[in-house]
C-alpha cells in the first residue's frame, strides 16, 4: 500500500502513519518516511544541507521543494509500499510525486488520509504539552495521551525528547503554512478520488480503527498487541 498522511501539525501524522503500518497484514507491510526525519537526520549528522534546512524547520517554515524532493523521492522508489508521515505537504510536491512515479511507469498513492479536526489551540496543547520522540526508534510519544515504554518493557530504550521546533513559535508557523496549502493540497487529491478525511479529534486508538477501515483492512490486534496492547487509548 501506497498511503500519505497530511494534516496540521499535532493531528497525529506521525502516531498513525507508525501504527497503521503496523496493524497491516504482512505481505502489505509499508515503511514509514518522514520528512521530518530525513530533514532531523540531516541536520544531526552536521552536513551543509543539514544546517541549511534546519534553519527552515526551526522558523516553523517549510523546507523548499528543490532541497525535500530530491531527498525523498529517490528513497520512495525503492520501496514497494509506503506510508508518507507529512508528505507531500503541499500541491506542487504531489504534482511532483504523481510525476516521478508516472515517469518511471510505477503505481502512485492508494490513498491519501487527511486526519483534521482538533481546533489549532488544541493542537498546539497536544504538542505544547507532552510530545516526545524517542531518539532510537524516531517513535512519537505524549507524555500524558501516548506515555513512552518504561524501562522494563523493553519496547522502546528512549531517551524520549523535546524536539527543537515543538515551541510555539515554530508551530503556529507550520500551523499557518498547513493553512495556507491545505485547499490545494485536499483538492488536488480530491479530483483523483484519493482523499479519506478522517477526524482525528478522538482517541489516538479509534483514529486508527477508521483509518484501517477507510483502508479497507481490518485492525489487527494480535500484531498490534504483541509491541503497543497497553496503549489502547
Ligand atoms: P503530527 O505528526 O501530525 O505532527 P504527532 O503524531 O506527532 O502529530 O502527534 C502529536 C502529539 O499528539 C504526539 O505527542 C502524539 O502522541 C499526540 N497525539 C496524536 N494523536 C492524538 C490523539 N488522537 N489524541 C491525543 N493525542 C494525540
Amino acid at each position: 500500500m501506497r498511503i500519505a498522511f497530511i494534516g496540521p501539525p499535532g493531528a497525529g501524522k506521525s502516531t498513525q502513519a507508525t501504527r497503521v503500518a503496523r496493524s497491516l497484514p504482512f505481505h502489505n507491510y509499508s515503511p514509514r518516511f518522514s520528512s521530518e526525519e530525513l530533514v532531523r537526520a540531516e541536520m544531526e549528522a552536521g552536513t551543509e544541507l543539514g544546517r541549511e534546512m534546519g534553519g527552515y524547520h526551526e522558523r516553523g517554515e517549510r523546507v523548499p521543494d528543490e532541497t525535500i524532493l530530491p531527498l525523498l523521492l529517490p528513497r520512495l522508489r525503492r520501496s514497494m509500499g509506503f506510508m508518507l508521515d507529512n508528505f507531500p505537504a503541499t500541491a506542487s510536491q504531489a504534482l511532483a510525486l504523481d510525476e516521478d512515479r508516472e515517469g518511471r511507469g510505477v503505481g502512485g498513492l492508494s490513498r491519501v488520509v487527511c486526519l483534521e479536526g482538533p481546533s489549532d489551540k488544541e493542537l498546539v496543547e497536544r504538542i505544547l504539552g507532552g510530545r516526545r520522540t524517542s531518539k532510537a526508534t524516531g517513535e512519537v510519544y505524549h507524555l500524558v495521551n501516548d506515555p513512552p515504554p518504561r524501562p522494563e518493557e523493553r519496547l522502546d530504550p528512549g531517551p524520549f525528547l523535546r524536539r527543537p521546533d515543538d515551541t510555539e513559535e515554530a508551530t503556529r508557523g507550520h500551523l499557518e503554512a498547513y493553512h495556507r496549502e491545505a485547499d490545494a493540497l485536499k483538492g488536488h487529491y480530491e479530483e483523483r478520488g484519493l482523499l479519506t478525511v478522517v477526524d482525528a479529534g478522538r482517541p489516538i486508538g479509534e483514529v486508527t480503527e477508521a483509518i484501517l477501515g477507510a483502508l479497507g483492512q481490518p485492525e489487527r490486534p494480535e500484531f498490534y498487541a504483541g509491541a503497543r496492547g497497553r496503549r489502547s487509548t
